[in-house]
């Protein structure tokens, strides 16, 4: 029935054994589905032709994918999932780049418009490292009056009162935005903010990697070409960065698989990217949406597990983290992709005080237990993780496991830009 050579268990290389529900899964599959996932089992790597049949897998295919994808994070990861405890600080909402699929940007003059002191940025930052957080994120609007420094003077500022907190900050956008500003290359830019404490960047703005669609998404203002360069420039220079795609929209699976495709393509010539996060595209408040009525209003949730089941089988053996974003799926699907091919659900997103100022009724954060237990709940093993994946923490096995009511009532923020969710806020500062 299977061809596998690795489908028994080896004390030596410490493979995961094939389960019997994998067996079992695979043999209900159609035979070419079949066989594709035995390949990738085995060792082979998943073209794009075949990711695109996987990515309308339903039914006993469907199954099969999830099983393969979550043995793969076996294989690659072990029985653990991951966490880091971060702060977002969106420190401007001020652009006027014009995405059609943001519902975060605001023009100068618009009341909730927002450029926040280095003063709120480094007491923000503060706020997370006295609970506990290794990481800030730090991502903007193109704010027009901005010069090329402010990005290093955010770095300076926040080093001189946490040296030893991670920056993870400024997309391929901003780079590209403060690199213009600053008359200098982009590897010229990447490197002063690499000397002033930048740790990493945010893969954002990747949205999908695809010229067709970014001219509608974008106008193409950032473009496929300059957001690789900006991103293989960065590995050079010893930048590590994420990845991510945003999908859901006008995008299609072959799309979605020549994407994943150029990553594996990057990763294989750089070994930069930690991690790859899909981001599904949110439709509230966004012009691309609300002006077009073939815009689809984000993914479905087969497409979510499709997804993350696909990107584990293709970018296996080149980037082992996979990302479930609680804050794009809402707990308990952010869960069911641990199962699915996941094995990290990201940041805890802690902006408890900008939700309170925007009058808020829940906050916008998943504590570090809520993440543990998520992940107990899954049947893994929780760690906390640095921003590099390095473990800083485990828990045991036996966490009483209470019922996620607090991380269900937490509403998914209605925003997003560079591909990315944000939170939005309302808090002062306001320009
Ligand atoms: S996605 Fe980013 S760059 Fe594009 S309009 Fe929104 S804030 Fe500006």
């Amino acid at each position: 029935m299977n061809s596998f050579t690795t489908a028994t268990f080896n004390p030596a290389t410490r493979q995961p054994a094939i389960s019997g529900s994998l067996l079992y899964s695979l043999a209900a599959a159609d035979r070419r589905t079949q066989q594709i996932l035995e390949d990738v089992i085995n060792g082979q790597e998943l073209s794009e032709q075949d990711a695109i049949r996987l990515f309308d897998a339903e039914g006993p295919e469907l199954d099969a994918l999830v099983a393969t994808a979550d043995y793969l994070r076996q294989k690659s990861v072990g029985n653990r999932a991951s966490f880091v405890i971060t702060r977002n600080i969106n420190f401007t909402n001020v652009c006027y780049m014009g995405c059609k699929f943001c519902g975060f940007a605001k023009r100068k003059d618009d009341p909730e418009a927002e450029l926040l002191s280095m003063d709120e940025i480094v007491e923000r930052a503060q706020e997370a490292w006295d609970r506990g957080a290794t990481e800030v994120c730090i991502q903007g609007g193109l704010h027009p009056n901005i010069d090329g420094d402010h990005y290093r003077n955010i770095l300076i500022a926040i080093k001189q009162r946490l040296p030893e907190i991670h920056i993870h900050a400024f997309s391929p956008f901003e780079i590209w935005f403060g690199a213009l500003k600053s008359k200098m290359s982009t590897a010229e830019f990447i490197q002063d903010l690499i000397d002033h404490g930048l740790g990493s960047m945010p893969g954002t703005a990747a949205e999908i990697l695809d010229v067709e669609i970014r001219q509608q998404l974008t106008k193409d203002k950032l473009t496929t070409a300059q957001w690789v360069d900006i991103i293989k420039t960065a590995h050079r220079l010893g930048l590590p960065t994420t990845s991510t795609i945003m999908y859901g929209h006008i995008d299609q699976p072959r799309h979605w698989a020549a994407h994943l495709g150029l990553l594996r393509e990057i990763q294989k010539e750089t070994g930069g990217f930690t991690e790859f996060v899909p981001l599904g595209f949110v439709h509230y408040e966004s012009p691309l949406y609300l002006n077009n009525k073939d815009v689809r209003p984000g993914p479905t949730v087969q497409e979510n597990i499709r997804m993350h089941a696909v990107a584990r089988l293709m970018l296996n053996g080149w980037i082992d983290n996979i990302q479930a974003s609680w804050v794009k799926l809402g707990p308990d699907y952010a869960q069911q992709m641990l199962r699915s091919g996941a094995n990290d659900l990201g940041g805890t997103l802690m902006n408890e005080s900008i939700s309170r100022s925007s009058g808020g009724k829940h906050g916008q954060e998943i504590v570090p237990e809520d993440m543990v237990r998520m992940i107990h709940q899954a049947g893994l093993d929780p760690v906390r993780r640095n921003t590099l994946y390095q473990p800083l923490e485990t828990f045991a096995a036996t966490v009483e496991v209470t019922d996620l009511e607090h991380c269900r009532s937490i509403k998914a923020p209605s925003v997003s830009h560079h591909g990315q969710q944000l939170i939005a806020t309302s808090a002062a500062g306001a320009v």
